[in-house]
């Protein structure tokens, strides 16, 4: 099969093509590297079923053409992590609508099915825990950044389950919770690997808040195996899928592990919200999922735990140095 993934020189979009490749399929990627990297996809280049291109997917011609080649899409591209998206809020409405009704609209012209990456953000303050697909979103107000990223994915749901509905289109739309593993960079925001660079360098690890917040990380491997498994069922299309893991854990107990895990001496200290992002920053005391509907649709659930999911991330930045 020929896959083409958009973001694909991205953190997840690196592996997904990785694996797809190590399954014997052929991978385009389109990434424009404006938070992928090529350094990511670099031990992939020289493979023969693996091609890419530095190019954004508002190039309509192009992927117009791609979208013709390819059997299925993953649309990955976006704007992602926090900290980007308070930083360039404008960037990220713009990317995160733009680019994915661009991708539904050729994608509807050749009928080819598309997978469409959300968030967990989109369950914004819900309380209505673990959070299932059909649950209700609950959004802060529009001057409060961070919503912004929410209502974007948000928007593009419902324009893949309209396309379904509408056009026949096959979407697939997954809800990413916090996904984690080797690639992964702390550069937007993500708590996981600026831990891991924060205690390997001996430097403060930087709690955001008063770190009672907790989190549910899953490794970047069981997710593409997750996102392989969507696609490969007819049944998936028109529905939207949380992938995650629901084993909790408290940032401050994370920043302990890290810690203790890279054997550092780093002191743990804790920083406002308003010092970390901007004034009024809401954060989400919880996020957890429910795995059931994945768990009957496809038989998936995560297989590594959290001391494996960090030793990979140890391991990846003590490499890296
Ligand atoms: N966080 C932190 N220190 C950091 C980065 C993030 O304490 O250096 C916190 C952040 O405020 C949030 C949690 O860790 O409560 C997860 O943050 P991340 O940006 O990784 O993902 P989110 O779940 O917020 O999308």
């Amino acid at each position: 099969m020929r896959y083409l993934i958009t973001g694909g020189a991205g953190f997840i979009g690196s592996h997904l093509s990785e694996e797809l490749l190590r399954r014997g399929h052929e991978v385009f990627v389109v990434d424009d590297l404006s938070t992928g990297s090529i350094n990511n996809i670099r031990h992939l280049k020289t493979h023969d079923r693996f091609h890419y291109t530095v190019d954004s997917c508002s190039n309509v011609q192009l992927m117009a053409e791609l979208v013709d080649g390819a059997d299925v899409i993953y649309h990955l591209a976006a704007a992602v992590g926090v900290k980007l998206i308070v930083e360039s809020p404008v960037r990220t409405i713009e990317t995160n609508i733009r680019l994915t009704e661009i991708m539904l609209n050729h994608a509807n012209k050749k009928k080819r099915p598309i997978f469409v990456a959300s968030t967990s953000e989109v369950y914004g303050k819900s309380t209505d825990f673990p959070f299932r697909e059909d649950g209700d979103l609950v959004m802060g107000a529009t001057h409060k950044g961070r919503w912004s990223y929410a209502c974007s994915k948000a928007i593009d749901e419902f324009l893949a389950i309209a396309y379904w509905k509408e056009k026949k289109l096959p979407t697939v739309v997954a809800r990413l919770f916090n996904t984690v593993g080797p690639r992964q960079t702390g550069q937007y925001g993500m708590v996981v690997p600026n831990f891991v660079k924060q205690a390997l360098s001996g430097q403060p690890i930087t709690v955001f808040g008063d770190g009672k917040q907790s989190r549910c990380f899953s490794h970047v491997s069981d997710v593409v195996r997750a996102l392989i498994g969507l696609m490969e069922k007819e049944s998936s299309y028109g529905q939207v899928f949380n992938i995650g893991n629901n084993n909790e854990i408290t940032i401050g107990d994370l920043a302990r592990q890290v810690r203790e895990m890279c054997g550092s001496k780093s002191e743990i200290v804790f920083i406002p919200y308003e010092k970390a992002y901007e004034e009024g920053f809401e954060d989400m005391p919880r996020r957890v999922p429910d795995l059931s509907k994945i768990g009957a649709a496809i038989g998936w659930k995560p297989t590594i735990a959290l001391p494996q999911i960090l030793r990979d991330v140890i391991d990846f930045y003590r490499r890296e140095a």
